[in-house]
C-alpha cells in the first residue's frame, strides 16, 4: 500500500517537474531568439564600425600582441644589379644597403619589432623569381619597406618620394614619407601609387622609399655622408614606430 502511494507521488512529481521544464523552455525561447538577433545586430554594427575604422587601422593597427612585429627592410638592388649610378659614380645598391643596415641596427633597440633584411651584403636578388616579396610573404611579415635612391637625366632634379601600390599600404607610405622627407630636407615629391612588383606582390602593407636623387651632385654628396644616412635611418624607424603605434 505504502509503495503504491509512493509511486503515485513520484509520478505526480515527475509530471510537475516535466511541466515546469516545458514552461521554462517556452518562456526562455523568445529571449533566446532575441539574444541571437541581438548578437547578429551587434555583428552588423561591429562590421559597420570596422568598415568605418578601416582607414584608421591602416594608420595604426591593433594593439601589439605578445609576438613582435616582423618588419622586412629591403635594400634595393645588389650584386650585378647596381641600381642608379650617382653623379660621382657611386652605386645606389651601396647607399640602400648602408641605410638599411642602420635601420636594422636601430630596430634592435625596439623590442616590439623584429627586423629582417632581404639582404645584408652585396648580393643579387632576382626580380624574376620575386625573391624580395617571396621572402616577406613566407615570413608572414607585418610590414615591408624597400629602400632606394633615385636617378634622373637632369642633374638638377631633387627630392624625396614614396611609393605604395595596394590601398592598405597608403597609411604606412604616408607616415614613413612624412618622417623621411623631414629628415632629408630635400624637395617633398609626395606619396604616389605605383605598380612596382615589390609593392604589388607583397601581401602586407608595403612602401618603397626613394630617399633622394644620386644623380644630383649636391644631394649625392650629402647622401653619402654617415650623418645623413643615420638621420634617414632614424626617420624610417620613427615612421615604423608611429605606424605600429609604439
Ligand atoms: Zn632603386
Amino acid at each position: 500500500m505504502m509503495k503504491k502511494r509512493n509511486f503515485i507521488i513520484l509520478v505526480t512529481l515527475c509530471i510537475l517537474v516535466f511541466g515546469a521544464i516545458i514552461a521554462t523552455n517556452m518562456l526562455a525561447e523568445p529571449s533566446l531568439s532575441q539574444a541571437v538577433s541581438e548578437s547578429e545586430e551587434q555583428n552588423d554594427i561591429s562590421a559597420a564600425n570596422q568598415q568605418l575604422e578601416e582607414p584608421d587601422e591602416t594608420l595604426s593597427p591593433a594593439e601589439p600582441e605578445k609576438e613582435p612585429f616582423k618588419v622586412v627592410i629591403d635594400p634595393g638592388h645588389g650584386g650585378e644589379d647596381t641600381g642608379a649610378e650617382g653623379a660621382s659614380g657611386s652605386y645606389e645598391k651601396d647607399f640602400t644597403l648602408a641605410v638599411s643596415l642602420k635601420v636594422a641596427r636601430l630596430l634592435e633597440d625596439v623590442p616590439e619589432v623584429e627586423a629582417h633584411l632581404t639582404r645584408d651584403k652585396d648580393i643579387f636578388l632576382s626580380s624574376e623569381t620575386r625573391d624580395r616579396p617571396n621572402f616577406a610573404n613566407e615570413l608572414e611579415a607585418d610590414l615591408f619597406i624597400s629602400i632606394h635612391a633615385n636617378t634622373f637625366a637632369d642633374p638638377t632634379v631633387t627630392g624625396t618620394e614614396t611609393f605604395y601600390y595596394h590601398d592598405n599600404s597608403l597609411g604606412l607610405a604616408t607616415i614613413i614619407h612624412r618622417h623621411v622627407a623631414q629628415a632629408t630636407g630635400f624637395r617633398d615629391r609626395g606619396v604616389t601609387q605605383e605598380n612596382f612588383f615589390v609593392l604589388r606582390d607583397t601581401t602586407m602593407p608595403a612602401a618603397l622609399l626613394e630617399i633622394g636623387y644620386l644623380t644630383n651632385p649636391e644631394d649625392e654628396r650629402v647622401m653619402l655622408t654617415e650623418t645623413f644616412q643615420q638621420s634617414v635611418a632614424e626617420a624610417i624607424v620613427e615612421g615604423i614606430k608611429e605606424y605600429l603605434g609604439l
